[in-house]
């Protein structure tokens, strides 16, 4: 399976009438930690992602980091199939910060893994951590990638997915216009 039909098969990629969180209403929706669950699933598209990173990827990368929480089982997957060890940073007084024990050496090169991507905040502060640590940060990647790019902080952004998501306004949705009621995504349509 493609890493669109597993997000699909998992019905973590869903098509509808959803209002977000933002207010916004949208015709699609995401939620990488439903298809994520399933550890089949989570390690074919760590596989998947080691095998975009492979062409950017000059010399063998030695640690993965992951921005907590939406990127720590993906990229415990991307860990597992290159064979190395796969730590996370985690937001301390709102501060992105390196906890519990986890230490990079000096110049290891390290590859960054998240789930969602969309502004990428929480990403580039994942890798000025790794940075502040002394490591080097060699590339970038991500399950569903909505940046609209294919580079994150001058580095390869490798992703499975590049979901379009159309997004109205409650007055604007053509959805709701056609007599639709939106749902919250997680919740069962009424009836
Ligand atoms: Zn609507």
């Amino acid at each position: 399976m493609t890493a669109e039909e597993i997000l699909h098969a998992h019905a973590a990629l869903l098509e509808g009438h959803f209002r977000l969180s933002s207010g916004q209403h949208s015709s699609r929706y995401l939620q990488c930690a439903v298809a994520l669950q399933h550890p089949q699933a989570a390690a074919a598209l760590g596989q998947a992602l080691v095998n975009g990173l492979s062409a950017h990827l000059s010399e063998a990368p030695q640690v993965v980091v992951s921005p907590a929480l939406g990127g720590l089982i993906i990229g415990h997957e991307v860990g597992r199939a290159l064979g190395i060890r796969a730590c996370f940073t985690e937001r301390v007084d709102g501060q992105m910060a390196m906890r519990r024990g986890f230490h990079l050496e000096p110049g290891e090169r390290a590859v960054m893994v998240e789930d969602v991507i969309t502004t990428g905040l929480s990403s580039r502060e994942t890798l000025a951590v790794i940075r502040a640590m002394g490591a080097t940060p060699v590339a970038t990647a991500c399950v569903a990638n909505r940046s609209g790019k294919d580079s994150l902080d001058g580095l390869p952004l490798v992703s499975l997915v590049q979901p379009e998501f159309p997004m109205w306004s409650p007055e604007e949705c053509p959805l709701c216009a056609a007599g639709g009621a939106a749902i919250r995504p997680g919740s069962r349509p009424a009836g």
